[in-house]
């Protein structure tokens, strides 16, 4: 069977030619995926009878099916779980931020870098996702927001999975969801988070994309990184802060660098200048994250004070940075955890205005 996402308007209507049907098809078929979120061919109303059964028949919708969704206790985060048609399961996090809708996605099932502070890491790595499987989520969350009169403005990479090491249905997944003519999310709305994949930074700059990137930094030094980002082995902290610079260079984006704070690990004031040191000149953002204990894992949140002096140190650097602290919700990914964090001083709601620059 055909993925029903895969299809772009003059594939429709190859495929509407093939099978004895008027071309102009494709533009309602269309409309009813991207604009009015149909999640069966059942509901396109307006397609002959005979039309949808032989769309039943090629084309498998929809390919998630919606197992749970939880919401925090002030309403603003919401959590799907979807099972796969395989029976594996994937979840995506809705931030309700204002004005804003934020949402996280999976690109895999389980996650190949296996970092060390992270749940999904633990679980190893099962599969990529295929493109309809990432923008089904999308199709899927939005059709819940539709309901409320509302839809998806942003979209972050940074649930289960590691995007660049799923390279093509993410950007198959970039490219139609920021299509004008099917979900029309804006590219500067769109967010990639890797932990430093270098060929697929390289490739990502060359796409001619206006998307953020995020690297997940985690270390100020190649030492410490290998220690908890299995990856890091690989790939060289000199070679990843090279291409992220070449990414910023050609997309006129700036960077923003994520450093998860680990009691006794990567939090000591000396990490602090030597992260400043590693970071100085760029135009970038760090957000640091205090860490958020997962189950299983001995690695601990660093104290308040700590926190205080290894931002001291920064900002007598004068390194833009954010500190936020996990609300304690339970997801499986440490990168969507990440999504699900907020300021002390500040609410969950300004904390999703702030993940994402637009
Ligand atoms: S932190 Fe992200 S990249 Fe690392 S194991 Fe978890 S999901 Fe994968």
């Amino acid at each position: 069977m055909i993925d029903y996402t895969d299809l772009n308007y003059q594939d429709w209507v190859d495929w509407l030619n093939k099978n004895g049907e008027k071309p102009f098809h494709a533009k309602q078929i269309i409309e009813w995926i991207f604009q009015k979120g149909a999640l069966s061919w059942r509901e396109m109303s307006n397609l002959s009878l005979a039309l949808r059964e032989k769309l039943t028949a090629a084309f498998r919708m929809p390919v998630l099916e919606k197992v749970q969704v939880t919401e925090s206790d002030d309403k603003e985060t919401y959590k799907f779980l979807w099972r796969l048609i395989d029976k594996s399961l994937v979840e995506s996090v809705l931030i309700c931020s204002g004005e804003r809708r934020t949402l996280c996605v999976s690109s895999q099932v389980g996650c190949p870098a296996k970092c060390a502070f992270c749940a999904s890491g633990q679980q190893g790595f099962k599969r990529n996702l295929r493109a309809a499987e990432i923008i089904e989520q999308l199709l899927q969350v939005n059709h819940w927001l539709l309901a409320k009169g509302e839809r998806i403005s942003h979209v972050v990479f940074m649930g289960m999975g590691e995007p660049l090491k799923n390279y093509e249905p993410v950007v198959k997944t970039i490219r139609k969801i920021s299509d004008p003519q099917l979900l029309n999310i804006s590219q500067r709305r769109i967010t990639v988070s890797t932990v430093g994949i270098v060929e697929g930074i390289k490739r990502l700059s060359n796409e001619g994309f206006k998307v953020n990137l995020v690297l997940s930094l985690h270390a100020p030094n190649q030492h410490i990184r290998k220690k908890i980002i299995p990856y890091a082995r690989k790939y060289p902290l000199e070679d990843i802060l090279t291409s992220m610079d070449e990414y910023a260079c050609k997309t006129k984006r700036d960077i923003t660098y994520e450093y998860i704070l680990i009691a006794g690990v990567n939090d000591h004031p000396d990490h602090a200048l030597e992260l400043a040191h590693l970071i100085k000149g760029k135009q970038c953002t760090v957000n640091l994250i205090p860490y958020n204990p997962v189950k299983g894992v001995r690695l601990k949140r660093p104290e308040k004070k700590a926190i205080k002096e290894f931002r001291t140190v920064l900002f007598g650097s004068k390194i833009v940075n954010t500190c936020r602290y996990t609300k304690g919700v339970d997801i499986a990914a440490a990168c969507g955890q990440l999504a699900m964090q907020h300021d002390e001083s500040e609410t969950l709601v300004q904390l999703g205005a702030k993940i994402i620059g637009s």
